[in-house]
């Protein structure tokens, strides 16, 4: 539907309303207009208006309405309930909204939305509400702000995306081709280029952590500018899928990035990271601070399951893809349903503490892409309960030695689910240590995981909710500088859960580095290990170091650490699981292209599924583009 249909159907549907403007503002329209209690009299308006327009539609008071936002502060804090436990109120003007930010957002919102519904009765303002986190955190707070305090900057990035969603197409043509910028044979800086005769967006942009190979996606292959892309859609915030990103609007790009809304807090905190750990390396990030804020507000969020029209020919669902929280499984529906293709990430078909198990269930499907990090024939993981009880007997042998435990994690996915498997066995009374250190960001990252618990399987979002999250239990403290560190080191019976989770910089290095010679220690990697990166070399049993020592010198020092991987925690499928999904994805694609593995698996793998599954299948190379329609 083009816009001047969509003003006509509006017109047509609010005949007896007053309507002062109309904005179509990314994929959402917002109506706005003099006479707001009308539309909370009555609900057709809004209904009929969402079914015949099959787009979100928001009503919204004309700005002279609006009430003086002291009064209405007043107003608003009479209406809510006091264990609503209301921690923020902006008064956003650009969108004519009150984003109200509660520990309870239930209250808020009041039985059968009444108190959502008098505020905007009394105050004609429409309230926004977020949940507070139970943890505090820096970075949430600060992106919750920018975000706010830039709505008119936003609304016009919005505008803009509009622009591009309800063009008119200028191909009938129906082709479609996909080219592989990154991570194809190879894990780290996942990137798909698709292109259409109306379209050309980018699945995921991001970097290579492990510093071995190539750093970014081959952007420059594209032949033509980053300007030119449509729309960018993030699966989740990891890095290799996420923190490249900042980069496009380093070089003018200005349109929309659809994720989730935890990927989009999550990969902001991930991005700075990335930056300031490759500014203390020596080696910069290819963009600054202010890309990464510039970012922050041309991000769309959308939940799982909810469609939505990115260009004028691709349709965009997202999935939960059970990898890590807020990540999604892409799947875009192209050219009135000529083709589908859905673009897996990162996934998980087994038993998680986090999340539900992810969706396998579409209308329909033609191609797949699948990663296979662990596509491998000896990538056999053992079931979760014999990898729990395996490293909590580790954890207390270590413990009972007089030693300490350096686990390295990433700081969004392994971490918290590491930690929930460490709070239970305390609870059962078998851990043999209450000193659970968290070094690097991981509590930044639980608070923001306490923001969304809906994102949660129900009995971690009922704990959340309850404010019983154990992400707070007491056994976790935090390391935030060197003399903690040297405490923790000083002392022992310590479990020291550290980023980066591949041991290519940051707390995880500098402690491995002091605790290396000692053979009480011990080292145990949960979670993927990129080649070349030290986690890797380790594991494959290197015997001496060089580290920095308290006196800045080099020194090379013998591992004698006790060195171990407990394969079962990851965060991916392993190859059974791979293969399970396959099996039960409904219906059965007619093509699948494996990424996101290490070539020789990539390849294999493929072969196999072709085999088993009587289905086309190929393990592209990055920087082959192919059609597939
Ligand atoms: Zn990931
Ligand atoms: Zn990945």
């Amino acid at each position: 539907m083009m816009r001047e249909d969509i003003i006509k159907e509006i017109k047509n549907v609010l005949s007896d309303v007053s309507t002062s403007k109309v904005e179509f503002l990314g994929p959402e329209i917002y109506i706005y207009t003099k006479n707001i209690n009308k539309f909370y009299e009555n609900d057709k308006y809004i209904s009929s208006l969402a079914f015949s327009l099959k787009k979100k539609v928001n009503i919204r008071s004309d700005i002279s309405e609006l009430m003086e936002v002291e009064k209405a502060k007043s107003i608003i804090m009479k209406l809510i309930p006091e264990d609503a436990g209301v921690s923020a109120i902006y008064f956003d003007t650009a969108f004519a909204e009150v984003v109200i930010e509660a520990l309870k957002p239930g209250l808020v919102i009041g039985k059968q939305g009444l108190t959502s519904k008098a505020i905007i009765q009394e105050t004609k303002w429409t309230p926004t509400i977020l949940r507070k986190p139970t943890i505090e955190g820096q970075y949430l707070q600060k992106i919750r702000g920018v975000l706010y305090k830039n709505s008119t900057e936003r609304k016009k990035n919005y505008s803009y995306a509009a622009e591009k969603i309800f063009a008119e197409k200028h191909s009938k043509k129906d082709w479609v081709r996909f080219c592989a910028l990154g991570a194809f044979r190879e894990v780290g800086r996942s990137c798909i280029l698709l292109e259409t005769a109306n379209s050309k967006i980018l699945l995921d942009c991001g970097v290579n952590p492990a510093g071995n190979g190539d750093s970014y996606p081959e952007l420059e292959s594209m032949g033509y500018a980053i300007t030119d892309i449509d729309a960018v859609v993030i699966s989740h915030a990891h890095t290799d899928h996420a923190a490249f990103l900042p980069y496009l609007y380093k070089m003018g790009y200005n349109g929309p990035t659809y994720c989730t809304t935890p990927t989009r807090d999550l990969m902001v905190v991930l991005q700075f990271d990335y930056f300031f750990v490759s500014g203390k390396e020596g080696s910069e990030a290819p963009y600054s601070e202010a890309d990464i804020y510039q970012m922050l507000k041309h991000v769309i969020p959308r939940e799982y399951d909810e469609v939505t029209d990115i260009t004028p020919d691709i349709r965009l669902t997202f999935h939960n893809a059970a990898h890590i929280l807020g990540s999604a499984s892409v799947h875009l529906h192209i050219g009135d349903g000529a083709h589908n293709l859905m673009y897996s990430a990162d996934i998980k078909f087994g038993f998680t503490r986090l999340f539900n198990n992810l969706e396998e269930n579409y209308p329909r499907l033609e191609t797949l892409i699948l990663e296979s990090t662990y596509g491998g024939n000896n990538d056999i993981m053992p079931p979760r309960n014999i990898a729990e009880d395996r490293l909590i007997s580790i954890i207390n042998d270590t413990v009972k030695r007089g030693g300490n435990v350096l686990i390295p994690v990433f700081a969004v996915g392994r971490s918290q689910e590491v930690m929930l498997v460490l709070e239970e066995y305390y609870r059962r009374n078998k851990l043999q240590t209450n000193n659970v250190y968290m070094a690097g960001l991981i509590r930044e990252v639980c608070a923001v995981h306490t923001a969304y618990p809906d994102y949660f399987k129900d009995n971690l979002k009922r704990r959340v909710l309850q404010n019983n999250s154990p992400f707070s239990s007491p056994i976790f403290k935090e390391i935030t500088n060197k003399s903690d560190m040297e405490v923790v080191l000083a002392g022992s019976g310590n479990v020291v859960l550290a980023t980066s989770g591949m041991m290519t910089g940051g707390y995880s290095v500098e402690m491995f580095n002091r605790m290396a010679e000692n053979p009480k220690n011990t080292l145990i990697f949960v979670g993927w290990q990129s080649e070349g990166s030290l986690g890797r070399r380790l594991q494959d049993g290197l015997k001496e170091v060089t580290i920095t020592d308290a006196q800045g010198k080099l020194k090379r020092v013998p591992v004698n650490i006790e060195v171990v991987t407990i394969e079962g925690f990851s965060g991916h499928c392993d190859r059974n699981q791979l293969l399970a999904y396959i099996k039960n994805l409904n219906p059965m694609p007619k093509r699948i292209y494996i990424d996101h593995g290490e070539e020789e698996k990539a390849v294999a793998f493929a072969k196999f599924v072709s085999q088993r599954f009587n289905v086309s299948c190929y393990a592209p190379k990055t920087l082959e583009c192919l059609r597939i329609r």
